[in-house]
């Protein structure tokens, strides 16, 4: 379901604002993090009210968009005439600081409150990516008292990131909410942006044998003796496939799931595999996908008595995602630091971008704080990197609404 009326108001968000310094990026994300949106259990009204209320009043026309009750997408809208369509899209959610019912584990104090200690703002969600949604409201709300730019404006702020994203950018995906002519995604890439992106090829490989008593191995198939077998092709045949130095270690087989049920005493009869391998920027999914077909093959042609099937695992994983270094929306995050310009983060994590791949739409990923500071415990953002990351969309936002061709920026 879509757009159902704007439920009543939201329940004040729980926790402080403590005293913060004078800055509208801190003291946002400190509002952001003071509004609870762990997922799960999923709940991400008390966030949206605040980015609904802030986008509103700087004279932005804001929906809500549902895919299940509780759970909100938020999308503000500022439309200036002819120009491109720029979408500057992160997630409400965070993951919780603990289980449900338990206290958080490892914190040094309340998640939900701002604390900034030696320079670092910490809360849940702080790096991701409450720091990224504070900036981008915080530079929206700037570039709607700009008269310099020309095009449609549009902030999202999307649910369920964090468990799989069914409820928030899948959804607004499927309800055709991600074609824009670019879109900036924000997780923590140390403020620098992110053109390209891995994907995953993902399989359950199940291999099924004849087994035998483990005193007479000769009469029989061992099933995991096949598995060995089979991650070492894939392996031979990831040797031979394209390498990228921005992903160093891809591509590679990683098995994070192996299970043969049986007993020390027998050799097992059946074996279960899931596997991934990381697919590189502008490497075809299924290319990756057919390394394992082609090493179940070899393997059981190799071992007469044994079978292996393969299906995709989970949907068999995502596509990778790259926008070319040529792109307006890249030449506008080298213009806006021209002393970091062709600097890029190799960003390693999964985000919301791949669904803007699925709609044709070219996303950069970019944000403040470090992939490793999120889902940990006392979480951090650098105070420099929110007030950085909301200067810099700034620019690029401006940039790219500015400079590009009124026929519409190329996809
Ligand atoms: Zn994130």
């Amino acid at each position: 379901m879509t757009d159902l009326a704007v439920p009543a108001p939201s329940p004040a968000p729980t926790g402080t604002v403590p005293t913060l310094p004078d800055d509208p990026v801190v003291r946002l994300c400190a509002e952001l993090i003071a509004a609870p949106s762990a997922n799960p259990p999923g709940d991400e009204e008390p966030v949206a009210a605040v980015v609904q209320d802030r986008l509103e009043r700087a004279g932005f026309a804001v929906r809500r968009h549902y895919a299940r009750p509780g759970r909100p997408n938020v999308l503000a809208t500022l439309e200036r005439g002819e120009g491109p369509h720029l979408i500057l899209q992160a997630h409400l959610d965070t993951k919780p600081a603990a289980p449900p019912g338990a206290e958080p584990v490892g914190w040094s104090s309340d998640p939900l409150v701002a604390r900034i200690a030696d320079g670092l703002l910490h809360g849940l969600g702080a790096c991701d990516t409450k720091g990224g949604l504070a900036a981008m409201v915080v530079a929206a709300e700037r570039l709607a008292r700009r008269d310099d730019w020309s095009g449609r404006l549009e902030v999202q702020g999307v649910a369920d990131e964090e468990d799989g994203s069914g409820l928030g950018a899948a959804f607004l995906l499927s309800e055709g909410l991600l074609t824009a002519d670019a879109a900036i995604v924000s997780e923590p890439t140390g403020c620098l942006p992110s053109a390209a992106q891995l994907g995953n090829a993902w399989a359950e490989v199940t291999v099924t044998t004849t087994g035998a008593h483990a005193g007479t191995p000769s009469r029989g198939q061992d099933a995991v003796e096949v598995a060995r077998r089979f991650m070492a092709e894939v392996d031979a045949l990831l040797t031979r496939m394209p390498t990228d130095p921005a992903f160093p270690h891809h591509p590679r087989l990683n098995v994070g799931h192996l299970a043969a049920p049986g007993h020390p005493g027998t050799l097992s009869s059946s074996c279960v595999l899931r596997c991934d391998v990381r697919v590189l920027p502008w490497q075809r999914h299924d290319s990756v996908m057919e390394v394992y077909t082609r090493a179940a093959s070899a393997v059981a042609d190799a071992c007469p008595g044994s079978a292996l099937t393969v299906r995709p695992y989970q949907g068999g994983g995502c596509e990778s995602h790259a926008v070319a270094d040529d792109h307006p929306l890249v030449r506008a995050f080298d213009r806006a630091s021209a002393d970091r310009a062709g600097e890029r983060c190799s960003f390693a994590g999964g985000s919301d971008a791949r669904f803007f791949a699925r709609a044709g739409t070219p996303a950069v990923v970019h944000g403040p704080g470090h992939l490793d500071q999120a889902h940990a415990p006392d979480e951090y953002v650098p105070v420099g990197h929110l007030v950085l990351a909301a200067d810099q969309l700034e620019a690029v936002a401006a940039g790219f609404l500015q400079s590009v061709d009124r026929r519409r920026a190329g996809r």
